[in-house]
């Protein structure tokens, strides 16, 4: 059939509508679908922890406690929950989970204990002083003990981790303008980073850098930051020996997260065991108790990495690797459930418990 230019451009016309039209309905029916099976799984008992979690151990992760004027701030606001919103997570987990620190849950669980509700161990990544700062309090107020893992150098040495270095380089340049933004794709090329000005820019610049080997990312850091001018805000800093210490002093378990937080897969054998065994040992130092629990830096491990946690004598590990633990888990590699809050919300933006136990039912961890 053959049209006229005219009635092509009004059939165009039509169609674009008719698909503007569809994909709007799309856009509003998706929510109200999303929320309506989310309350219906969890009324049903399907996803609810009370079924989806008995016998079984949830570790959940956090990162930061960044107060929302912080959060914004932050380079990575989706692994970060405000003081609020990791108040509503532990009511959550108060109704429906017996919590703990890893280390004791665990073996409480393998030796068979089955609480009425089951076992929840909550766990902060990487030592940040808003832990400290914003997260005790909360943890306090439900008495509630959990797990810290510390990059015992980096604590030393007083410096953030690098890739919040090269977050906070990347906002700075966002924020420097065009020209900046123009120097720094230009830097990071020759580095052999080769990022685009995107609306994800901080997140694709870190996973291009994790690319290239540790001391070539090293070297582009310093000369990022020498570039931007820039300098990590006070508030970004890590927690001191001291507060690690009144933690541990209060109940907490203090678990280690390498040295460096290097990528372990990239370790040369000597960097492994630097990286497993000397941060079991300063931190034993530091704290004058026995250090159980590792955790693998960005959640990578490999069959070398394991072999050296295990050589190190630690009694547990845990991944990024989504899901709840069974039994068979290996010691070495128990899930774990990372809590990303807008993950957990419903249409309206408030917290749900439908849809938080969807997500750590693992039905569909991605809806
Ligand atoms: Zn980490």
């Amino acid at each position: 059939m053959f049209y006229t230019n005219r009635e092509f451009v009004i059939l165009n016309a039509i169609n674009g509508r008719t698909s503007n039209l569809n994909l709007s309905i799309l856009k509003t029916i998706k929510p109200l679908l999303r929320d309506a099976l989310a309350e219906w799984l969890f009324l049903s008992e399907i996803s609810n922890p009370d079924k989806r979690a008995k016998g079984k151990l949830t570790v959940v992760t956090f990162h930061r406690v960044l107060p929302e004027n912080l959060r914004q701030q932050y380079p990575y606001p989706g692994i970060s929950v405000t003081p609020e919103e990791l108040r509503w997570c532990c009511g959550f987990f108060n109704t429906y989970f017996s919590v703990g620190p890893l280390t004791s849950i665990y073996e409480r669980w393998l030796n068979g204990e089955l609480p009425e509700k089951p076992f929840l161990a909550i766990t902060f990544d990487d030592g940040q002083l808003d832990n400290f700062q914003y997260g005790l309090p909360i943890l306090d107020e439900f008495d509630f003990k959990a797990t810290f893992y510390i990059p015992a150098s980096n604590i030393d040495e007083e410096i953030i981790l690098w890739h919040d270095q090269i977050g906070y380089c990347a906002l700075a340049a966002r924020n420097n303008g065009e020209k900046a933004m123009q120097k720094t794709l230009e830097l990071a090329q020759t580095y052999g980073v080769p990022v685009k000005p995107t609306s994800a820019f901080e997140n694709h610049i870190i996973q291009h850098s994790k690319r290239i080997s540790p001391e070539k990312r090293k070297q582009f850091i310093e000369a990022l930051e020498h570039m931007l001018k820039t300098s990590p805000p006070e508030w970004g800093r890590l927690m001191t020996w001291d507060e690690i210490r009144l933690m541990h002093q209060q109940g907490h378990e203090i678990g280690s997260h390498s040295m460096t937080h290097s990528l372990m897969p990239q370790c040369k054998d000597k960097e492994l065991e630097y990286e497993t065994i000397e941060s079991k040992r300063r931190l034993e130092e530091e704290l004058n108790t026995e250090i159980a629990s590792f955790c693998y830096p960005n959640g990578n491990c490999d069959a070398r990495s394991e072999n050296a946690v295990r050589i190190a004598g630690y009694t547990n590990a845990v991944t990024t690797q989504w899901g709840k633990n069974q039994p068979w888990q290996p010691h070495l590699q128990l899930k774990r459930c990372d809590v990303n809050i807008f993950n957990n919300q419903n249409r309206k933006q408030q917290l749900s418990a439908a849809r938080f136990s969807l997500r750590l039912s693992g039905l569909q961890p991605g809806l």
